[in-house]
């Protein structure tokens, strides 16, 4: 009998490593419940991964349930993580079936909705711009009550699909139907089941630059493991390209962010696991969260970022709290590496993908330690508002912010999706 943990992994993307290579490094065995648009056969190849389990999360929940609760029965396992942002109610229902550590049913479902997440910060106390739930497309003109700009968004969306800045009432009203096509025609909330009831946010625009934190939790006590700066995003579409971390800010604004993280982990009754919290700081000095996911940021590639950062191993971390385990980090003091940047090549105008531009010689940069293509060619790309996925992602390390910006205005020049001609 193997002395090695074993954790289910559910709806990880193989072609993203970063979760798989922490699992290497900390030992620990991976089952994975692939992605439905993953293949059984990548879902097994990165090499922690010692069982595949095809089981359909989306369309048959209690079905798949069983059958790991059968699965867990015959040969237990040590834990379960959500590898992408639907599995969260899943793996939050599979975790207290199977006496596992997770976030609670309803932490989880409060996490995969923002209208309860805007909410429950207004309870705390804890920074909300003005916001308006509309519980169907003709009554956006509740929204008129805001001060414009504002922003209308899915209440349970993810990637920014679907997010529109507006700053008048015409807008307003054409925003609100936009995003109700959207949340139809990407079953946005019928399927996940973390609400029966499929809505629209609006709320008043957060002007000043966005952040990324990367917090473990562990018995509810919180530790904010990264700070990472995403620069101006002004809109209409808030397509993210650029992270640099750590955030260049002086130390009480770094203080106020942790506060309002933390706040916000408490708030939301979120007591286990790793969060990705992204939020806006208003006038350059006050954070308001935007939102908090129960899972790794970036599919994982937000683990490079705070790994070389702040030397903390998150994704191992992460493993490792779901294994019901305290994190290394809460006893040993990590050894920050440096600078970490990461690039999300932008979609742009969107189409059948041809190639990527400038792809290999990035590959063949010193500073660059990921290059993970995800749209490869005939990949149709559906461009913001609409979203159908990610082109590619540069994640590099820097001896300084300086370095880190200079390279990503560099990735900005030279890659480039090249799509084919429309006929
Ligand atoms: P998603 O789950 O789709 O990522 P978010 O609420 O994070 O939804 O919105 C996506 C992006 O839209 C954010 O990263 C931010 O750039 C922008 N955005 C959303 N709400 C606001 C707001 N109130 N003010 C300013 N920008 C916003
Ligand atoms: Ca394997
Ligand atoms: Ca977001
Ligand atoms: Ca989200
Ligand atoms: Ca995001």
């Amino acid at each position: 009998m193997s002395q090695r943990p074993k954790l289910v992994l559910a709806g990880q993307l193989s072609t993203y490593p970063w979760v798989f290579e922490a699992a290497e490094r900390a030992g620990i065995d991976l089952v994975i419940i692939p992605r439905g648009d993953d293949t059984e056969e990548s879902a097994g190849r990165p090499g922690a991964v010692v069982d595949v389990l095809p089981l359909d999360l989306d369309d048959h929940p209690d079905d798949a349930l069983a059958e790991l609760v059968e699965r867990h029965r015959r040969e237990p396992f040590d834990g379960i993580m959500a590898g992408n942002e639907r599995v969260v109610p899943f793996v939050a229902r599979a975790a207290r079936e199977l006496g596992l550590t997770g976030l609670t049913e309803e932490a989880a479902a409060v996490v995969r909705d923002k209208r309860r997440m805007r909410q429950l910060l207004l309870e705390s106390g804890l920074n909300v711009p003005g916001f308006v739930v509309i519980k169907e497309p003709g009554g956006w003109t509740e929204a008129l009550a805001l001060r414009f700009p504002l922003v209308v968004k899915p209440s349970n969306g993810h990637s920014s699909l679907a997010v529109i800045r507006v700053d008048d009432e015409a807008g307003l009203r054409q925003a609100v139907a936009r995003t109700w096509q959207l949340i139809e025609s990407h079953h946005l909330g019928a399927t996940d089941g973390s609400d029966p009831e499929t809505g629209v946010l609006v709320e008043e625009y957060l002007d000043g630059p966005e952040l990324s934190a990367e917090s473990l939790v562990h018995h509810g006590q919180v530790k904010v493991v990264a700070i990472s700066w995403k620069g101006e995003l002004a809109g209409p579409y808030f397509e993210e390209t650029t992270l640099r971390a750590p955030a260049q800010l002086p130390a009480e604004i770094l203080a106020a962010i942790e506060a309002e993280v933390i706040g916000a982990h408490h708030a939301f009754g979120v007591t286990e696991g790793t969060m990705h919290t992204e939020l806006r700081l208003v006038g350059g000095v006050r954070p308001v969260l935007l939102e908090m996911a129960a899972r790794l940021g970036g599919g994982g590639n937000m683990h490079h970022l705070a790994h070389v950062s702040s030397g903390i191993d998150l994704a191992a971390e992460a493993l490792r709290v779901h294994l019901g385990r305290e994190p290394l980090c809460w006893t040993k003091e990590p050894v920050p590496a440096g600078h970490a940047a990461a690039y999300l090549v932008p979609i742009g105008a969107g189409g059948r993908v041809k190639r990527i531009r400038g792809l290999d010689e990035t590959r063949a940069h010193p500073q660059v330690d990921y290059v993970v293509q995800t749209a490869g060619p005939g990949a149709e790309l559906l461009p913001y508002p609409d979203w159908s996925g990610n082109p590619a992602v540069v994640l590099s390390h820097h001896a300084s912010d300086a370095e880190a910006h200079a390279f990503l205005e560099h990735l900005a020049r030279t890659l480039q999706v090249e799509y084919e001609e429309r006929d």
